[in-house]
């Protein structure tokens, strides 16, 4: 039976004030399956609710976006007719085109809708998710029929720019490449029975499961590299490629209820990681990470300190445990 591993320390300190000693409790605690360490320090404000107006920002930068209705026909590039013949691939109001600013052999960018320049966590919807998703999927299955080593796809986001977007209006990025991220990588060298464990030993405690829907399980991270961070896995499928339309429903459905409970929490900013192996890896389940990120204000404090950056050591004041509790009524609805 899998063990979550956990370590307690104990600052202990004088206070500048009376000079009586204090103690803070820091527990550190062990990923499962990659063996990435994390701080679960006690709640200290570290992540304020948003407070900033996004609506108006959102106008106020609308003019210059190419992603908008009047502009994303000219001012977006198109896919070699080798990919997608018709240069974008479109998913209800999904559009999907290359990133201009590519990151890899196969980079690319798609918006939920040219005309959602703005759209607060709470109006997801699981309409817009699986268009955007499918469209995603549609992409990752073109490149590798082109082209065959390409064998690794991930679904990503950079919500509001916080969490690194450069452009407002929402989107998703896909990847497909023919090595691995660092992080894809370890993933795909977790042996297939650490992942069947780990679900074991999660859904067995209860403390931070949230749901089991169909093939997809969600559960709040043991040990988080990000604020409010859930993992959910797909068994049976280990590459984004692989998804047909009834997962891409439940992972979207999983994805909506995420995002609407982060809005509830007062979190507007976000990452998502969906980490693809391989077509075909057994064992393997495809799985991925969503995290809040700060909120947008000025002289805000960034979420990703030298501890994320440089150690890759997680670092939160959000209990894993309090972040189910305050989800899990979201995923039982
Ligand atoms: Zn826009």
């Amino acid at each position: 039976m899998l063990e979550l591993e956990r370590t307690i320390l104990t600052a202990e300190m004088l206070a500048p004030d009376t000079g009586e000693l204090i103690s803070t409790r820091i527990e550190v605690r062990v990923d499962p399956l990659t063996g990435h360490t994390s701080r679960i320090v006690p709640s200290r404000g570290l992540m304020p609710p948003n407070e900033f107006d996004l609506e108006a920002f959102a106008r106020e930068n609308q003019p210059r976006c190419p992603f908008c209705p009047d502009r994303i026909e000219r001012l977006t590039p198109r896919l070699p007719s080798a990919i997608e013949p018709a240069g974008r691939i479109a998913r209800g109001e999904a559009l999907l085109f290359p990133n201009l600013h590519a990151y890899s052999s196969h980079s690319c960018v798609s918006v939920y809708s040219p005309r959602l320049h703005y759209l607060p966590l709470g109006q997801f919807t699981e309409r817009l998710m699986a268009d955007n998703l499918a469209a995603q999927v549609g992409y990752a299955k073109a490149v590798m029929a082109a082209e065959p080593d390409a064998r690794w796809a991930s679904i990503n986001a950079n919500h509001m720019l916080p969490s690194g977007s450069s452009l407002f209006h929402p989107h998703l990025q896909g990847v497909v490449d023919c090595r691995p991220t660092t992080l894809q990588r370890l993933l795909a060298q977790v042996p297939a029975a650490h992942f069947v464990a780990y679900l074991d030993a999660e859904r067995r405690s209860g403390e931070r499961f949230l749901v089991r829907e169909g093939l997809v399980e969600w559960l709040v991270s043991f040990a988080p590299i990000a604020p409010a961070e859930l993992r959910a896995f797909v068994v049976g499928v280990s590459s984004p490629a692989e998804l047909d339309d009834e997962l891409i429903a439940e992972l979207a459905n999983g994805l909506t209820r995420a995002l609407n409970a982060y809005a509830e929490l007062g979190y507007e900013s976000f990452n998502l990681a969906m980490y693809g192996a391989p077509p075909g890896t057994a064992g393997y389940p495809l799985n991925l990470r969503i995290a809040c990120r700060s909120n947008l204000r000025p002289f805000y404090r960034s979420d990703s300190t030298f501890l994320e950056r440089l150690h890759w050591e997680g670092a939160v004041d959000l209990a894993p445990e309090d972040v189910a509790d305050r989800l899990r009524d979201r995923f039982r609805a």
